[in-house]
């Protein structure tokens, strides 16, 4: 039987290129040897997304689409995508063609000799500005020194992922999802492709410095627990020298007496202990606010709609089914 590829594709405010993308990523799926499905997100968009996707499904019915019931953000709008798709392989790709389809054939193959993993790395960063090019090394630098697993640095998440990856990622139902560490945790035979990043081909990218920001602590947080253990001993060191510091204060008023004098060693001493003791408190409460998101255990994503999914029964879906997700 021939094996079948699902794109997953999130989309949010893409109208002004879901064309373009269309027009480059079909031809390329139609030269594989292999069956294929599109599995598009609209991600809440406001722009003409919903009804160009809509459009596109009713000329190829291999197009599918879910339409969400608001905007949930690329990670989430992914998950949804993977649990829907039902190929043999995915690959998940941006839709402003930042990550060139034509590396499409090539992964398939490294598929085909029996890599679970395919992972597009970024040859180089030319196409962004310094500053991000500089935070993003910083990133991949911090975080692999206190992540529990090796994150490949510069790899999007445009990577191919074979079936039985795709069932342990559709088993991790984290709401606080950095879906590059949960590619990486799966393991698997894993091998790397290169390739060149362009500008996007159109629109604005949706990821500020501030959202850029969060999802590098997001990163942190999900995968490592070392932030904490700073905490502790960063509180160890300074106990210590805090009891010295001690010591040598009793042992000198004992000797010398007790002039009033040291308002500017204590005042030092109270805010510097002060500043420390909220900075942690305040690193104690990320991990805190994402124990509590996920005890309350809310679905990762809403649907609002979807189309050319009507093959799919209701047990097939990873963790959902269309009867639960609002499907009329
Ligand atoms: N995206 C999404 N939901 C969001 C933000 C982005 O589905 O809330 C999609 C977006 O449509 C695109 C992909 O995620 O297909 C990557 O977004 P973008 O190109 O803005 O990010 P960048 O390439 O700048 O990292
Ligand atoms: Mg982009």
């Amino acid at each position: 039987m021939t094996k079948k590829l699902s794109l997953l594709v999130p989309m949010f405010n893409e109208a002004e290129i879901i064309d373009h993308f269309f027009e480059r990523v079909l031809p390329i799926l139609e030269d594989l040897a292999l069956e294929w499905e599109v599995v598009c997100v609209n991600d809440g968009s406001r722009d003409g997304t919903q009804e160009l996707l809509r459009q596109w499904h009713e000329r190829d019915g291999r197009i599918k689409v879910i339409n969400l019931s608001r905007n949930f953000g690329k990670e989430r709008a992914l998950t949804a995508a993977l649990d829907l798709a039902i190929g043999d392989a995915v690959i998940p790709i941006d839709a402003d063609l930042q990550d060139p389809p034509e590396l499409i054939p090539r992964m398939v193959e490294l598929w085909g000799q029996g890599f679970d993993v395919v992972n597009a790395i970024r040859s180089s960063r030319k196409s962004d500005t310094f500053t991000k090019r500089t935070t993003a090394r910083l990133f991949y630098r911090i975080i692999n020194s206190v992540a529990e697993r090796e994150i490949p640095s510069n790899a999007g998440d445009f990577r191919l992922l074979s079936r039985r990856v795709c069932k342990e990622l559709r088993s991790m139902r984290e709401t606080h999802r950095f879906m590059k560490g949960l590619f990486a945790w799966v393991g698997f035979p894993t091998t790397e492709i290169y390739f060149e990043r362009k500008p996007r081909s159109g629109g604005v990218t949706k990821w500020s410095y501030w959202r850029l920001w969060n999802y590098a602590l997001e990163g942190i947080i999900s995968f490592s627990t070392v932030p904490l253990k700073i905490a502790s001993y960063l509180g160890l060191v300074t106990a210590t020298l805090g009891f010295l510091f001690a010591g040598i204060l009793v042992t000198r008023t004992l000797i010398f007496g007790d002039p009033v004098k040291g308002y500017p060693s204590l005042m030092t001493a109270v805010l510097f202990f002060g500043g420390v003791q909220l900075i942690f408190i305040g690193v104690i409460g990320e991990y805190i606010a994402r124990i509590h998101d996920e005890v309350k255990g809310r679905p990762i994503y809403v649907i609002d709609s979807i189309q050319g999914f009507e093959d799919i029964n209701s047990q097939s879906v990873g963790g959902i089914s269309p009867e639960d997700s609002g499907y009329p």
